[in-house]
Parts: structure tokens; sequence; C-alpha cells
């Protein structure tokens, strides 16, 4: 039993166990008695979340690393492996116990990794530009994608970026490190199709989340 004074309701203690079940790291333990204060999912820490586009859309800002602090509840660690990491969780739960040991020696943490710069599109280091109506209205809307082409679809999809504000229009970059990574392509002199089909590739080889960048 644990001492009194400790004792935060029935789930409060850490069992160590569920540190290699639940891919759980202790963080913190209190200096006097040792029990653990503190866990963090390494899911989060070494994968980052599983999401589609559309989410990874949808949670810009988020880029919360799970931990749980004096509440260490079994049901909690599960919703959130499933919900945030279902297939490495899925690839977890069928190792061994001395594979789960070893899950992580290897892996580099995610943010020493150049994909969540990449990936994050967070809002706090997205770009924004306000550009002259003319080049909007004339030199991408009417000359660049003309609404003949492909039934105005392109068209469409390329204005939506493009917000009107009183006297010039306004766009947001999400995704500045992938903006500049094209930009430099079309400047050495590809074609935006070419371009379009290397960020497609090195999405595909490295793994790296680039959005489609007109849509
Ligand atoms: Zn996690």
């Amino acid at each position: 039993m644990p001492k009194a004074g400790h004792e935060k309701g029935p789930k409060a203690r850490f069992f160590a166990e569920h540190a290699s079940t639940y891919g759980l790291k202790i963080m913190e333990r209190c200096p006097s008695t040792s029990e653990v204060v503190s866990v963090r999912c390494q899911f989060c820490g070494y994968y980052g979340p599983e999401t589609d586009l559309e989410k990874l859309r949808q949670r810009a800002k988020k880029t919360t690393k799970m931990a749980w602090t004096n509440c260490f509840r079994v049901d909690q660690y599960k919703k959130h492996n499933r919900s945030e990491h279902p297939s490495i969780w899925a690839t977890y739960q069928a190792s061994t116990y001395d594979e789960k040991l070893r899950f992580f020696d290897s892996k580099v943490p995610l943010e020493n990794t150049i994909l969540p710069h990449i990936n994050s599109g967070s809002t706090a280091t997205a770009l924004k530009i306000n550009i002259h109506p003319s080049i909007v209205e004339i030199l991408i809307s009417d000359m660049f994608f003309h609404p003949d082409d492909q039934g105005g679809v392109t068209q469409q999809a390329a204005l939506k970026l493009f917000i009107r504000k009183e006297d010039y229009y306004e766009v947001t970059i999400s995704n500045p490190v992938q903006f500049d990574l094209v930009v430099a392509y079309i400047a050495r002199g590809i074609s935006f199709r070419q371009c379009e089909g290397i960020v497609a590739d090195t999405r595909s080889i490295t793994g790296i989340y680039t959005r489609t960048w007109l849509s």
C-alpha cells in the first residue's frame, strides 16, 4: 500500500510494467518515495501523431506530446495510442517483451529530424503575403489559370488561397519550408508539373507529408 498522503485515488499510482506495455517513459519520480510522478508517451516523441492531411490541417497548431502526471489510467493510454498512433501501436503490441524494451533504442527523437519542420504547417510559422489585386485577378486568375482550362476546377482551387482584403489579397503559406523549396525548384527552371512530381516523389520516398500546394 502507498504511504498515507501519497494516495490520490485508486488510479494515482503508476505500475512499472505499464511502461513497456504502453510505450511510456518515466519522466519524474518523487524524490522521497521514488514513486512515479510523470510519464510520457514515447510514440509522440519518436513518431508523432499519425494523421492524414485533412487532420493535419485541422490540428495545425497542435504539436502536443502526451504526458500523464499523477493520473495513470490504462484506458487513457489505450485511447491515446489507438487514436494518435494506430499503426505503430499495432506493431508495438505485436512485439515481444524484449522487443518492446528495445523498441525506441535506435530511434531519433522526432524533433531532431527534419520531418516536423516540413510537416508542421504550424500557423505560428505560417508565412503571410499581401498581393496587389491585379496580380491575383489578371495574372493568376485570368492568364495563369484560365477558367476554360479543366472546367475551371484548377482555377477555383488556386484562387481559394487568396483572401480578398480592402485593397489587396492576402495569402497564407501554411508550410513555408515547402514553399521555399518549390520556389527554389521553379527558379532552377523546371516546370510547375515537374515540380509537383518532384514534391510527390520526395513525399513518397522520404515519408515527408508535403501538402499539395495548390489545394
Ligand atoms: Zn502519443
